[in-house]
């Protein structure tokens, strides 16, 4: 009967928003008892040059020490309940340590690339606490990236002066997941932005036809405003191929490597994948 389906369904509803209400609670506690104990860590992933096959940089991804849970769902709850503040300035400080620890060890490396939330414009003193820390780790800011997504662009005010500090810092900002959202040509002329990263739909989507001369028009975009490209999410040779005859500057991407702890770091600096 459509009054006892009715509150069957009604009773589906609440129960999966209970759900979804408790997993997230669930997920709240985690972060917090994963900011007091120091429960994170940092993997690696390699970006690769097309043409040479050499890594050219890294990006910082975040991950729980003892959770498989993942940043596409933490992350949201993180900027939601205020905790990305903290976890960004920790993700900054572990990368800066860990240049800090690889150049007093005299190795060879490379840039790497951390990722900024939209919600960390409002952590007031960020600027300061970088300049602080590239001072204490001695780091030159040639080895530091940024990530940021079109979204942060919305706050324009706020923006600015964020991406004008970094770039006065000497740190080269990259626009990630380019292509998804808020795109405007505008921006890439109003804001310091030396590196673009065509979003991975796109490289999944490459058997497609319009997928293809989207990614053809982005890179030929990013060409004109003098930015360097880089294609996110690589898992084929024949995606590599494609990405050489566009010419892409970077792939990153299971291709290659998936995210690695630090120690790998060093075994895929000194060495060259075949492209
Ligand atoms: P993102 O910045 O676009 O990072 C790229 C994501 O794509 C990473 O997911 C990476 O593991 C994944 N990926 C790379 N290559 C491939 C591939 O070939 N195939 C597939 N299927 N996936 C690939 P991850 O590490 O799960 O991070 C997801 C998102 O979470 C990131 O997207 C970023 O927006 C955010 N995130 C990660 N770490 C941090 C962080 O420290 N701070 C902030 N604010 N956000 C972070
Ligand atoms: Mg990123
Ligand atoms: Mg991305
Ligand atoms: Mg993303």
């Amino acid at each position: 009967e459509a009054k006892t389906n009715g509150k069957n369904q009604w009773a589906y509803f609440t129960e999966s928003l209970l759900e979804s209400a408790e997993r997230k609670n669930y997920i709240h506690s985690i972060l917090r008892s994963s900011i007091t104990n120091n429960e994170f860590k940092i993997l690696y992933q390699p970006q690769v040059d097309v043409f040479t096959g050499e890594t050219v940089g890294f990006e910082a991804l975040l991950r729980f020490k003892n959770h498989n849970i993942f940043p596409d769902e933490f992350i949201p709850i993180a900027e939601e309940k205020g905790l990305i503040i903290p976890i960004g300035r920790m993700v900054i400080k572990e990368v800066f340590h860990q240049l800090s620890q690889w150049k007093d060890q005299g190795l060879e490396i490379t840039p790497i690339a951390i990722n900024f939330s939209v919600k960390q414009l409002n952590d007031e003193g960020l600027i300061n606490y970088i300049e602080e820390l590239l001072k204490e780790y001695t780091i030159e800011t040639k080895y530091i990236e940024v990530e940021i997504t079109e979204n942060i662009l919305i706050d324009s005010e706020g923006a600015t002066k964020f991406l004008n500090s970094l770039k006065a810092l000497g740190i080269k900002i990259s626009l990630d997941d380019f292509g998804t959202g808020y795109s405007s040509l505008n921006y890439l002329s109003k804001f310091p932005v030396a590196k673009m990263k065509l979003d991975r739909s796109f490289i999944q989507q490459y058997l497609n036809v319009s997928s293809q001369k989207i990614m053809k028009q982005l890179i030929l975009l990013a060409k004109a405003y003098d930015l360097e490209v880089v294609a996110e999410g690589v898992e084929t040779l024949e995606q590599v191929k494609l990405l050489q005859k566009l010419n892409c500057d970077y792939i990153q991407g299971y291709y290659f490597s998936k995210p690695v702890d630090t120690e790998i770091v060093l075994e895929i600096i000194r060495k060259k994948y075949d492209v």
